[in-house]
């Protein structure tokens, strides 16, 4: 391998590439163009294209194409070669408009109504704030992707006017603090990705896998992830050798991997990086899942990254670190050793912003995969609340009170054994079962599932957040007498939004009773959430700060629900193929080798009620049961409404189809345990979840 500095950004067509090969004048007007969102000239975009094809080709790329992120969550990209042919010659060319604007037909992406079939124009728009990269032979330009209309039709947009509005307010609120340097405030995020790894051996003999990337069936191994032997252990070489050439992999890509460990669950694991701008951010966590799944099968394994791939043990989330920087390298959510006005006063926006759109965030990480986590069995908790820690929880007490409030001193740590290093103590400890917990100088909302664009999550805290900051500032440009009012104002923001605040245990059942008494949202499933779309609340913060329009939302509110109903069709199609074309016959065969078996020993006279006769008859009603929950979910399939409205279509998945699944899976993972090894027929838990021994 190359020294890591030499490796980091190599296949990025990056700022420092970038000032090394355009002309200063271009270099400079694309600059402006990043850094002041300032619209680029036709002649300059020309300029940049010719020069990225150059690097591009320098570095084997043949081919370019608009790299974008449609409804459907993943990415999507047409390759056009360099290629053009004069005098039978072949010449390498790539204009600035083809840099600029791409036109791929939209017609086969998601538009939630936006747009009709036969209207198949779409566009996609070169995204300067995001560096172009070469992936797999082809220089890949972010864009943004919007209809004929104009309508967004992807998830980077509105991430990107949402980094806008924030901007716009927070600068706002700095300027009133007296701020004259800072320019340009970012929203940054670092996404911690969980993942598992499983062998592809087993992968393959699993349908369950393969068409809906989670097991519909299996009974629980003997050895799950009780014993907490499988986090943070040193991990295992095959892993290992994956890990190393993803972390490579990312960097050639200027994706900053940082760490990686084993995670809770057996076969889990996890990459955090290093935190970047949002869109940045959203770009390159995209790019890891695809890295971690191709990667992944160059050494024999699958990379699973639903949200529940196995029932029984942890699933899988994404932890959305975020915070605000600004363009002079202040982090506007670090309190230092002794909090600022300003620091406080950015802090209750967000707590302000948190209570007020509890649903809107509920919301942005609600998906069929997710159900199995929020709300479920698992945490976090569907109930959003956010931590602050010990410190700021005193500091925000004593704000409301009007009372002093003298820091905490740090305290030094002692283990006992003198040779063991002597260190500060943080003033606070850590939560993990906080929804959305401040972590010393950023939040991390965790509810993300880890299949997630992260943009979607983001653009909702974005402009909720712009919302509480433009409201503070509307408040404050008025003030006669500033320190007064923004006094009066952080206490007022505390006192009335302070329900939002618990540090206890997220997990407990207790939690639960007493958000209600607070008046907390506890939005449980994917159907009871998305209704908080649309409603003039939440279609209001978004309008207003021009995140989303208002027939964009109802878009996205459809292609979620259409999405979820889809999720759990091909589960219950799926389920139901394997039952009938896999598990009764095994158990068929299973019985009447029994009943063959009992036939025979009958037939050698003085037979006694054996065992075989007792594990004929167990099964035989299991088998009673198997075929009455079959019957009944082939109905529900079958005897769905076609023309219901969309949210009556996803409450039937949910609460009937859905159901009908859980309560046939449990007659299958009995039979399961009952059945002999070698006539089941699919890979169990416990051959999946330890199926990567060494
Ligand atoms: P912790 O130990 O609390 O999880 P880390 O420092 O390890 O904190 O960071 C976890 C994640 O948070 C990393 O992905 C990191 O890049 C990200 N992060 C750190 N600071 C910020 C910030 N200011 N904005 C956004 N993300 C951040
Ligand atoms: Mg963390």
């Amino acid at each position: 391998m190359k020294n890591i500095s030499e490796l980091f950004g190599s296949l990025v067509f990056s700022d420092a590439v970038m000032q090394a090969r355009l002309p200063k004048d271009t270099y400079r007007a694309l600059k402006k163009t990043i850094s002041q969102s300032t619209h680029l000239e036709l002649e300059v975009a020309n300029v940049v294209a010719s020069v990225m094809k150059d690097w591009a080709t320098e570095h084997g790329a043949t081919h370019f194409t608009h790299w974008f992120q449609p409804m459907t969550g993943i990415t999507a990209e047409k390759h056009d070669s360099f290629i053009s042919v004069s005098d039978g010659k072949a010449i390498m060319e790539f204009s600035g408009k083809e840099l600029v604007r791409g036109e791929p037909d939209a017609s086969s992406f998601p538009s939630g109504g936006l747009r009709a079939t036969f209207e198949a124009r779409g566009y996609t728009a070169w995204d300067p704030t995001s560096y172009a990269f070469i992936k797999d032979g082809s220089l890949c330009i972010p864009t943004a992707f919007c209809s004929y209309g104009g309508e967004a039709l992807d998830k980077k947009t509105p991430l990107l006017r949402s980094m806008d509005a924030l901007d716009k307010e927070a600068m706002r609120v700095l300027k009133l603090f007296g701020n004259q340097k800072v320019k340009r405030v970012t929203a940054t995020v670092g996404a911690e990705q969980e993942y598992f790894l499983i062998d592809q051996a087993v992968f393959a003999k699993r349908p369950d896998l393969i068409y809906t990337g989670r097991t519909l069936i299996g009974s629980r191994p003997s050895k799950g992830q009780e014993l907490e032997d499988h986090y943070f252990v040193a991990i295992k070489p095959r892993v290992s050798a994956f890990m190393k050439e993803l972390d490579e992999e990312l960097w050639k890509l200027g994706i900053p991997a940082k760490t990686k460990h084993n995670e809770v669950a057996p076969a889990q694991h996890e990459m955090a990086p290093i935190f970047e701008s949002s869109n940045i951010g959203t770009d390159h966590n995209q790019l890891t899942m695809e890295l971690m799944r191709t990667i992944a099968a160059k050494h024999g394994m699958v990379c699973l990254l639903h949200e529940k791939p196995f029932a029984g043990v942890n699933g899988s989330g994404k932890h959305n670190n975020w915070s605000l920087s600004t363009d002079t390298g202040v982090n506007l959510l670090d309190p230092d050793d002794n909090p600022s006005d300003q620091f406080l006063l950015f802090l209750a926006a967000v707590i302000k912003a948190v209570d007020e759109y509890q649903d809107l965030l509920r919301v942005s990480v609600a998906s069929a995969g997710n159900d199995h986590r929020l709300g479920a069995n698992e945490a976090p908790p569907a109930i959003i609340s956010m931590f602050v820690g010990d410190e700021l929880a005193e500091i925000l007490d004593a704000i409301e009170k009007g009372s002093a409030y003298h820091g905490k001193a740090k305290t030094q740590m002692e283990i006992g054994p003198k040779a063991l290093p002597h260190f500060p103590k943080d003033t606070t400890d850590r939560n993990r079962t906080s929804p959305f917990a401040f972590t010393g100088n950023k939040f991390e909302f965790r509810m993300l599932g880890s299949s997630f664009s992260i943009a979607g999550p983001n653009f909702v805290l974005n402009a909720i957040v712009a919302e509480s900051l433009r409201q503070f500032a509307d408040r404050l440009e008025k003030a006669e007498d500033f320190q007064k009012d923004l006094s009066a104002l952080i206490r007022e923001t505390v006192t009335a939004h302070k329900r939002i605040i618990f540090n206890g245990n997220n997990y407990a059942g207790e939690w639960e009773v007493e958000a209600e008494k607070r008046g907390l949202s506890n939005l449980k499933t994917t159907v009871e959430a998305l209704p908080a779309f649309i409603t003039p609340k939440n279609i209001e913060v978004l309008t207003r700060h021009n995140v989303l329009a208002e027939e964009e939302i109802h878009s996205r509110y459809e292609i979620l629900l259409e999405n979820y109903c889809k999720v759990i069709h091909i589960e219950a199609l799926t389920m139901l193929d394997m039952v009938k074309q896999e598990i009764i016959p095994a158990v068929l065969a299973y019985e009447s080798d029994l009943a063959a078996l009992i036939e025979r020993k009958k037939a050698l006279g003085g037979y006694a009620a054996s065992l075989e006769e007792n594990l004929l008859a167990k099964i035989s009603d299991l088998s009673v049961s198997l075929g009455q929950k079959l019957d009944e979910l082939d109905d529900w399939i079958l005897n769905r409404k076609s023309d219901a409205d969309i949210l009556t279509s996803a409450s039937y998945y949910r609460y009937t189809i859905f159901t009908g699944m859980s309560e046939l899976r449990l007659a299958v993972d009995e039979l399961e345990t009952l059945i002999g090894g070698k006539y089941w027929p699919y890979p169990s838990y416990g051959a999946m979840l330890f199926s990567v021994m060494i």
